[in-house]
């Protein structure tokens, strides 16, 4: 196959076209021959793989099973339908699917007689051995399987695929058509010194092994030699972006002055914990070289790294500079605007708020104060690095949340023409193997002790029937004078309908609590209306605040004891996380109770469960990245997160590190590839994975 055959649109491959084709490019972006050979198998099932339905045991791990439906049975219950399948095994035995959610989906999908693999979690119930929404595979149209000997890959299906009768099977066939008639004359895309130190098998080898293995052993090889692959070309460009980048000027700033030191030891009640300090210092040192920064603030909710953020915009002042300071959302943006008043007033200093939802006077007000350089700090969402926002001299740009901000926003920030310090602040701790490929090279500072005399929040898991238990508990705390947080799920499509689970919450609130004082706020209100609630809660005019998921990250109440949030089991882990941290920010005992409807997904309770395990940030976000794979993480185009096919950055953390040292030993030791070869392979997989935006940090 030479490099144009790969290229070659893949209708016209034997087996394939215009139908299927155009399925295969929706679902799974197969277009071309090459993407072809890179649709790696799901899984694969052979004799060492699969457990026998009679030999079943419940435990932690998954496990695959094959056998044939017997039947399909909606079973109602109390709350809730639920649909269970019955499956018996290829050796006998006898097991239960059972799915409470998509349950007219399922009943749909499957028939008696079909024959399908689960892969799951097995629990039992009763005498039944059971899998709560497993993953299936059909394997109607295939032969006996297992009695073969053979290793049986399994492609990524769906409804869609199968309509055109993509199953397993035909793409066994249209890629075993493939090798026969065109052979494997690949070229290998890696240099040989890489191949024998990193022990390598070929590229054709390992692409013709992963979708036709003789032994587990050659497909465990194949599949080290993929990962290293895909890992190792982008590491390559972030080790070329990393070259470049090291000259990148940027603004020398002075060593701190009066303005550092007054917010420091004047303005916080508070002396900053160890922690802070040393993420101060590393800052401090970084921004004063004439090199631009590029760091992470780590920490988690609550740790204080808006206090150091504020800080280093200080020590901007001092220097003769202005900040940025951008958030996610305009909520977010107006609370800092509104937490910066509180810090810079004191200062004789005045923050401005550049938003979309500003009258037109507000906004030229602003940018004319951020224009002229009489304000040292413009906050807002992404609206600041919009052309018409100019500074007099910006110096520093800080972005909270940054995970949130899309790559191409990102990288406009260094088309301004100026080259800020950048400042990072993620409270979601981003496991190593993730940052180094979103990022490369990004310092991190972090932030990892928590300021003094808070009590780790105890967290509860509720269901519905202990209602009655969890509002007595959330009237002593508010006898104690303390607040609380209920809150509520949105989710985009049915806004409206969350809504009105909001507000009838809190109708129901405030009957149940008539001595207390019950605010609502939402996303539709204006954000006068929702400044003005926030304000009433954090002033303590408001007992009980109802809320959706706006106040997710942000709002600082630390009379706020107790966060309720309903339906906990449709929220996202991080997400619970942030929830959990607008409580516990004082020295007061707080509590996070989650409201949970018994039946759920197996992910959900995955979820439930590490939360009420662990307060601890760096878990709860490794448990995260563990439930969701890195795609969901960050969510693959909005995060710069690189479309993965076959390294899972969970997992893959050796061979990452491998495939780094190499691309970086690469670049050091061969020019002349870097010339021809690697710009080649540059291109080919900037458009695989830099069209999302890989890597942002000093690009340019
Ligand atoms: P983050 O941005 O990490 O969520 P903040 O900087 O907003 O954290 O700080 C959270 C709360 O803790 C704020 O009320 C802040 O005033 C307080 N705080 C920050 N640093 C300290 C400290 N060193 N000692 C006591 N309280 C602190
Ligand atoms: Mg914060």
């Amino acid at each position: 196959m030479s490099e144009d055959f790969l290229q070659q649109d893949v209708r016209y491959v034997k087996g394939v076209g215009e139908k299927r084709a155009d399925v295969w490019a929706e679902q799974h972006g197969v277009r071309t021959v090459h993407d072809l050979l890179r649709f790696y198998p799901r899984r694969y099932l052979d004799r060492t793989t699969v457990t026998p339905v009679r030999r079943l045991q419940e435990g932690p791990d998954s496990v695959t099973v094959v056998g044939t439906v017997r039947s399909v049975n909606v079973v109602p219950g109390n709350n809730q339908k639920r649909l269970e399948i019955i499956l018996e095994g290829e050796q006998g035995g006898r097991m239960k699917g059972t799915w409470f959610q998509g349950v007219w989906w399922v009943r749909k999908a499957f028939d008696e007689g079909d024959r399908l693999a689960f892969h799951g979690t097995v629990e039992k119930y009763g005498r039944w051995h059971s899998m709560t929404h497993p993953d299936f595979d059909r394997l109607n149209d295939e032969g006996p399987l297992l009695d073969t000997g053979r290793i049986v890959p399994l492609y990524p299906g769906g409804e869609a695929m199968s309509n055109v009768g993509l199953t397993s099977r035909t793409v066994r066939r249209v890629l075993y058509d493939l090798f026969k008639e065109h052979g494997l004359k690949l070229t290998e895309t890696m240099p040989d010194w890489i191949m024998d130190g990193y022990d390598l098998m070929e590229g054709r080898v390992a692409l013709r092994a992963i979708h036709f293995p003789k032994t587990q052993q050659e497909l465990s090889r194949a599949r080290r030699r993929l990962k290293f692959e895909e890992l190792f070309f982008i590491q390559l460009l972030l080790a070329q972006m990393h070259e470049q980048q090291e000259e990148v000027a940027g603004p020398a700033f002075d060593d701190p002055g009066a303005y550092t030191r007054e917010f420091v030891r004047e303005v916080l009640p508070f002396e900053l914990t160890g922690a802070q300090t040393r993420a101060l210092r590393e800052i401090i040192g970084d921004v004063q070289t004439g090199t631009q920064m590029n760091r992470l603030l780590q920490g988690d909710v609550g740790s204080g790294k808006t206090v150091v953020a504020v800080a280093a915009m200080m020590h901007a002042y001092d220097s003769g500079y202005q900040s940025a300071f951008m958030a996610p959302t305009e909520i977010l943006a107006e609370q800092h605007h509104a937490n910066l008043q509180d810090y810079l007033q004191p200062l004789g200093l005045e923050p401005r708020l550049l938003i979309g939802s500003q009258t037109k006077a507000e906004r030229e007000a602003a940018l004319q104060a951020v224009r002229s350089g009489a304000s040292p700090v413009a906050v807002g969402t992404h609206a600041l690095i919009q052309d018409e926002v100019a500074f007099d001299r910006l110096g520093l740009a800080v972005v909270d949340e940054q995970h949130r901000f899309g790559v191409a926003q990102r990288a406009e920030m260094f088309e301004k023409g100026e080259r800020p310090h950048m400042l990072l602040m993620t409270a979601t701790p981003i496991p190593r193997s993730l940052a180094l490929t979103l990022y490369g090279d990004l310092d991190v500072s972090k932030i990892d002790e928590m300021p003094p005399g808070r009590k780790p929040v105890e967290t509860r898991l509720r269901a519905e029937k202990r209602r009655g238990e969890v509002y007595a508990f959330l009237n002593d705390r508010l006898e104690q004078g303390e607040q609380a947080f209920v809150v509520y799920p949105l989710v985009e499509e049915s806004e409206k309908m969350d809504l009105k689970d909001a507000e009838s919450g809190a109708q129901e609130l405030q009957e149940k609590f008539p001595d207390y004082t019950v605010g609502l706020v939402h996303g539709q209100l204006s954000a006068d209306d929702k400044d003005a609630t926030m304000r009433r809660f954090k002033e303590g005019d408001i007992d009980l605040l109802v809320a959706t998921t706006v106040i997710e990250v942000g709002v600082d109440v630390p009379n706020a004891t107790v966060m309720l949030v309903e339906h906990a089991e449709r929220f996202g882990l991080s997400q619970l996380h942030q929830l959990r941290g607008r409580v516990g920010r004082s020295d007061q005992q707080s509590y996070c109770v989650l409201m949970a409807s018994y039946k759920r997904s197996q992910e959900a309770k995955q979820r439930l469960e590490a939360m009420a395990r662990t307060n601890d940030g760096f878990e709860i976000s490794e448990t995260d990245l563990q439930i969701r794979g890195a795609g969901d993480f960050f969510g693959t185009r909005q995060s710069g997160m690189p479309d993965l096919k076959i390294a899972d950055l969970t997992e893959d953390d050796e061979i990452l590190e491998v495939a780094r040292e190499a691309a970086f030993a690469l670049i050091e030791k061969d020019p002349h590839l870097r010339a021809d070869e690697h710009e080649r392979l540059r291109r080919r997989y900037q458009e695989d994975y830099a069209e999302h935006g890989l890597g942002f940090a000093r690009v340019g």
